[in-house]
């Protein structure tokens, strides 16, 4: 067998546990309820469940809800339904918020060790007094203030004396330090704000920084998994739970996941959604979880993605055809099979009884075991592609051709006697006959084609609407633009098809399962489906064209 190599963050846990350093390891994923998951989130949880599953420890989901404002039930929802969708169980579900009153006492703590002091500056001040990379900030003189006076005035900002903007707290480290994030930074600000688990209990609240690493070390967790952009904010995290004396969390970064084509930051997908570019978080083509459920993506190809991408220590970007590629190796294994027609040419099999009708046994899918078969109905009147059939074909054309043959899959060989054109002089029928001795499974014709196309009979086909789709943006790399990412917006990112007709056996099509339309791609039943309209959405083409 294959000796599956370990990552870096594997390499790290690995080494701990040898040392003896944990005994069983703990990680969480983190999300803001701000918005929807997408696809880099769903790196992280890969990434965060992965290695407890594997090493054996446990993973919390925690909502990092300490921004009253941006916060909604909702989300929490949705984002637990999509950890779910993926795979995973979490062993505790948790909130920051749970945290408020502990992280008050936390504050109250350095405040007492005369590391935190209530400031009175406005920003403006604050900004000014920070310095910069190569000049060190300036001390004010609130930074002198007493333990009592700062115990005193952080109660106060507490219980609602003070109104938004006017205090906060900070921490007491060196306003000369060379990374600027440990430049006394703001711990706790005033917000007068309702929020989403506790009302109106509290009107300050804790910055990320102050909320984050203690929330880890609360939940004892062993491997704090984020983001490169959190490198720097590393030096703070350790400080405070050095000066907390708590449970020594340690936090490692990977670099996060950016795809080509691909928009991934919730605020600007929520401005597609309240803009309305897209018909909602879970359109098809949105990079969300939800989205990419809708179209027909499956978990399955998503861990596999994960899995190949594997955890980088740098920036890049990772090519959008790698994740179709997943998906379509997955879904050739459990995609049932089935005939659609998306432009079609009525043909006319002239020596087939007219309203007669046989059901032909078709293969679901051969990749599959035991996948089944289907009866197809086949009559004399049936639809095939526009484009398989050609009236001047090139030399090594398998397909229809006037007097040539074709074999319709799982039926009989045809052979095209005549085209009937329209005054305009455009192709509207074609007439063909048929070798009843070439049915498929029991040909005992004798004659050799080297075409195979599908079709549909005309007096049992159902029509459909189809939805295709191509990527939302059109630049590669959306991180990199400097103008507005709206401008990037690829107009023909959906097509819809509503002259596309399949063989009835789709009626039965339900949610959540997955077809390949013979030659056409693979596609799923899309919930704007009603009883008299069936809609498919196009999950991916059978290739990448590119
Ligand atoms: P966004 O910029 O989309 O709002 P975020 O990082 O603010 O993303 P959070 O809800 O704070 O979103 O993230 C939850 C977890 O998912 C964090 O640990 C974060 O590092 C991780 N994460 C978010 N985006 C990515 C990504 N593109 N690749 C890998 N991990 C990510
Ligand atoms: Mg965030």
């Amino acid at each position: 067998m294959e000796e599956k190599s370990t990552n870096f963050i594997e390499d790290i846990v690995e080494t701990d546990l040898k040392a003896g350093k944990h005994t069983i390891i703990a990680t969480r994923f983190p999300p803001e309820p701000n918005g929807y998951l997408h696809i880099g989130h769903a790196k992280s949880i890969c990434l965060n469940f992965g290695l407890a599953l594997k090493y054996g420890g446990k993973t919390n989901l925690r909502f990092d809800d300490t921004n009253p404002v941006t916060e909604e039930t909702e989300y929490v929802e949705n984002i637990k339904n999509d950890v779910r969708w993926l795979g995973f169980e979490w062993a505790e579900e948790l909130y920051a918020s749970d945290y408020f009153s502990q992280l008050y006492e936390f504050a109250m703590k350095l405040i007492n060790k005369g590391l935190a002091y209530v400031d009175d500056s406005t920003s403006e001040e604050m900004a000014a007094q920070k310095g910069t990379p190569t000049v060190p900030g300036t001390n004010n003189p609130y930074r002198s203030r007493s333990i009592e006076e700062n115990r005193k005035l952080f109660i106060e900002m507490k219980e609602g004396k003070y109104p938004d903007g006017s205090k906060v707290l900070r921490a007491k480290i060196d306003m000369g330090h060379v990374n600027m994030l440990l430049r006394d930074p703001v711990i706790y600000r005033i917000k007068h704000a309702h929020h989403h688990r506790t009302g109106d209990t509290w009107c300050v609240y804790p910055m990320y920084d102050f909320a984050h690493g203690q929330s880890d070390s609360i939940e004892k967790i062993t491997h704090s998994i984020c983001t490169l952009e959190f490198v720097p904010h590393r030096e703070l995290y350790d400080w405070f739970i050095e000066k907390l004396e708590i449970f020594p969390s340690k936090q490692y970064e990977f670099a996060r996941l950016n795809m080509s084509y691909t928009l991934m930051s919730k605020r600007k997908l929520l401005q597609l959604v309240n803009e309305k570019y897209v018909s909602g978080w879970d359109d098809p083509r949105m990079p969300t979880l939800s989205g990419a459920r809708r179209r027909g993506y499956t978990a399955k190809a998503f861990r596999d993605f994960c899995d190949k991408i594997g955890v980088a220590k740098r920036d890049n970007l990772i090519d959008l055809s790698l994740l179709e590629f997943c998906v379509r190796e997955h879904l050739n294994k459990i995609a049932e099979r089935r005939m659609v027609v998306f432009d079609p040419l009525k043909i006319v099999i002239t020596n087939y009884p007219e309203g007669k009708t046989e059901m032909l046994p078709s293969e679901n899918n051969t990749e599959a075991e035991n996948a089944g078969v289907r009866e197809v109905p086949f009559g004399c009147e049936l639809f095939i592609e526009r484009d398989d059939f050609m009236e001047n074909p090139p030399k090594k054309y398998f397909r229809l051709s006037p007097g040539g043959m074709v074999r319709l899959k799982s039926a009989f060989i045809i052979k095209c006697e005549e085209a009937i054109k329209d005054a305009n002089g455009n192709i509207v029928e074609l007439r063909c006959t048929y070798i009843p001795e070439s049915r498929s499974g029991h040909d005992t014709s004798g004659v050799h084609v080297k075409g195979v196309i599908h079709w549909v009979s005309a007096a049992h086909a159902v029509n459909i609407e189809v939805r295709q789709y191509e990527r939302l943006f059109n630049t590669e790399d959306m991180n990199a633009i400097e103008d507005d990412f709206k401008n990037h917006l690829n107009p023909h990112s959906l097509a819809v098809l509503n002259n596309v007709y399949a063989e009835p056996a789709l009626i039965n099509a339900k949610f959540g399962e997955h077809f390949q339309f013979l030659r056409m791609g693979y596609f799923c039943l899309d919930p704007d489906s009603s009883d008299t309209k069936l809609i498919f959405n196009r999950t991916v083409t059978l290739r990448d064209s590119k």
